[in-house]
């Protein structure tokens, strides 16, 4: 310990020498999502009641429908995406616009189905004109997701797109530089791929997406389908 201690003196005396009076620490990364919930809440149903008519955050003000998220509540693969849009605003169901149906064939081209899954999303409400959610939004939103996550424990979380990449993964990581690894949480697995709302704008990426999804395909039958 003392030689750790003195070699690092002697580090700080030699930036000192050089000028540098400011050592600067590593940038902290707000950690939105926090699955150490306690007690942890009984069914999906209570989370909903407990949501309400949600009013924590300015999206309430603009919103249809809260989207709260569908599928099946003992999903082994739960996939979180970033905010609903226009189509999932109007319905109050997650993923069923443009983006949706492209999602369901990325599903089906690994031969899984919605049935299997829970979908949900970072946040619950819309921000106007499809705009990324603000801190403040995600903030007043993410304990609702940890509450889902916490009830429906997954065993793999497959986010879509940089947001709820984020978000799940407590960093401020690029995707190019998250995807392509099991990274995990809690014991969760966890995937990054892009957001299908992305694919449909940018469909160059759809072969990296392919990969993606092949790894996905053979963690889930590993870890779902032992
Ligand atoms: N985009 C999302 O991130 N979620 C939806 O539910 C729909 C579009």
């Amino acid at each position: 310990m003392k030689e750790i201690l003195t070699a690092l003196e002697r580090y700080l005396l030699y930036l000192q020498a050089l000028g540098v009076n400011v050592v600067p620490a590593k940038k902290k990364i707000k950690k939105f999502l926090d699955l150490e919930l306690s007690p942890p809440p009984k069914s999906l149903e209570d989370i909903r009641r407990e949501l309400g008519h949600c009013a924590r955050c300015k999206l309430s003000r603009t919103r249809t429908n809260l989207v709260f998220g569908e599928g099946n509540e003992k999903a082994c693969l739960m996939l979180v995406g970033e905010a609903p849009g226009r189509d999932e605003d109007l319905e109050g169901r997650p993923f069923v616009g443009r983006a949706g149906k492209l999602l369901d064939q990325m599903l089906s081209a690994i031969n899984l189905t919605r049935a299997e899954l829970y979908i949900t999303n970072v946040v619950k409400c819309r921000p106007p004109g499809n705009r990324t959610p603000e801190p403040d939004e995600i903030e007043a939103c993410v304990p609702f997701l940890a509450k889902q996550i916490r009830v429906i424990r997954p065993k793999i979380i497959c986010t879509l797109g940089l947001t709820a990449a984020r978000t799940i993964l407590s960093t401020e990581a690029s995707l190019t530089s998250l995807r392509g690894t099991v990274h995990t949480i809690d014991d969760i697995k966890v995937i990054v791929t892009f957001h299908p709302a992305y694919l449909l704008r940018f469909p160059n990426y759809k072969r990296q997406a392919w990969e993606d999804l092949k790894l996905l395909k053979s963690l889930y039958n590993q870890v779902c389908q032992p």
